[in-house]
């Protein structure tokens, strides 16, 4: 790309799962792309380090950004991974209830997930349960037959092909640290000072999306986010765990709570658990499995503690502090920050994955 100048109608900085899928929703409506990407490849920030759960869209605030495109998202996923042949499983989840005071707690999951459309969801007594999950210990339990999961890296690379094969450009390695906003839209610098001119900016770098707008020239400070770190560790089980649907508890103030979730190879795995961190590290912790334990026996008494050792971690990003953050998704655009064709988007935590295709086609039919 050196020394010359390119107009694309929009840059999507940041190839993680939603970056990829917003690049391929636009170049799907014929404009011109460029997707850029700082690592060597694509989905090795937050895509690549989760649950790889489709969720079903049960928890979130009815009119939330996250319910929303969450139902939408997860029937676009199942779909795309039917049409594109990706692997996925929709394996059932229960949500338990191990506890008479979580009785309240249960109904208002249940209803709430009503209120967003999930009509399949169905309240389990003790003997349901247990004719499903005969070593799960609860009074009772949510059977949510919809969520299941998903090869999210071979999905990722399919969005990658399918953009390229629509013209789309991706280039990795690639950081810009200059976004200049004209009349014309904005120019913006590569590391090789080479100047590229697009109509339309979108701020995708999960984890980096506040850094990122330190970056943009005039972007009126008062609107730049507070991104905290919230880090989840998984933690492997060295027998076979025997489960063959996803097992959660009621969800805590923080998240879902330590759940239990198999990948397409059957292989389980707990958490993630939280942790609120000040840098992007993914360090494993020893420690941490005590308390982990004590999660995963409320569900599952017969679970040996010597068994369990960490794995890997992911780290969530939340606007604003550990004492008070903002539990939705934030689309911030120009009636927020008052500079045509940029959108940042913060907060793009679970259920991201599941919502990825719906956040796409929202933003490509509402900021054309
Ligand atoms: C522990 C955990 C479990 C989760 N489980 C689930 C789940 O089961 N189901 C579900 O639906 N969702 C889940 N999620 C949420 C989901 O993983 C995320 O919402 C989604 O992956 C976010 O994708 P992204 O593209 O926004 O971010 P990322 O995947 O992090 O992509 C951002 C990209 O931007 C790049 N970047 C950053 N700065 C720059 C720059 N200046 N220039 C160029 N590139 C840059 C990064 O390198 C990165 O590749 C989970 C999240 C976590 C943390």
């Amino acid at each position: 790309m050196k020394s010359e100048k390119y107009d694309f109608d929009l840059i999507v900085i940041g190839a993680g799962m939603i970056g990829i899928a917003i690049s391929l929703a636009y170049s799907k409506k014929g404009l011109k792309v460029l997707l850029v990407e700082k690592n060597s490849s694509f989905g090795t920030g937050i895509s690549s380090r989760n649950s790889e759960v489709i969720h079903a869209g049960i928890y979130y605030p009815k009119d939330s950004l996250k319910a929303k495109f969450c139902r939408r998202g997860m029937k676009l996923l199942y779909d795309y991974c039917k049409q594109k042949r990706i692997a996925n499983k929709k394996v059932g989840k229960l949500i338990v209830q191990t506890s008479s005071c979580q009785e309240n707690k249960l109904r208002e999951i249940y209803k709430n997930g009503l209120a967003n459309g999930c009509n399949e969801l169905r309240v389990l007594d003790q003997n349901d349960l247990n004719k499903l999950e005969p070593e799960v210990k609860g009074l009772n339990a949510i059977w949510s037959p919809n969520t299941g999961i998903v090869d999210s890296h071979s999905c990722m690379e399919t969005m990658i092909l399918e953009f390229e094969k629509e013209d789309g450009i991706v280039v990795f390695n690639e950081f810009l640290s200059n976004i200049d906003p004209t009349n014309a839209g904005m120019e913006c610098s590569l590391s090789d000072s080479t100047i590229i001119r697009t109509k339309k900016l979108i701020n995708s770098t999960g984890l980096q999306s506040a850094l990122l707008t330190h970056c943009i020239k005039g972007f009126p400070k008062e609107k730049i986010m507070q991104i905290s770190l919230c880090k989840g560790t998984y933690f492997g089980y060295s027998k076979p765990v025997p489960f063959s649907h996803l097992v959660y508890p009621i969800p805590n103030k923080e998240g879902l709570g330590i759940h239990y979730t198999l990948d397409l190879n059957s292989e389980g795995r707990f958490g993630p658990d939280t942790e609120w961190v000040h840098n992007e590290n993914y360090d494993l912790n020893e420690a941490r499995t005590e308390q982990a334990f004590i999660e995963i026996r409320k569900y599952w008494p017969k679970c040996d503690p010597s068994k369990l050792r960490p794995i890997y971690s992911g780290i969530r990003p939340k606007i604003g502090t550990k004492n008070k953050f903002h539990k939705d998704f934030m689309i911030q655009s120009s009636e927020q920050h008052n500079i045509p064709g940029l959108i940042n988007l913060f907060g793009i935590d679970s259920p991201g994955l599941t919502s990825a295709l719906a956040l796409a086609e929202y933003l490509s039919d509402h900021y054309i």
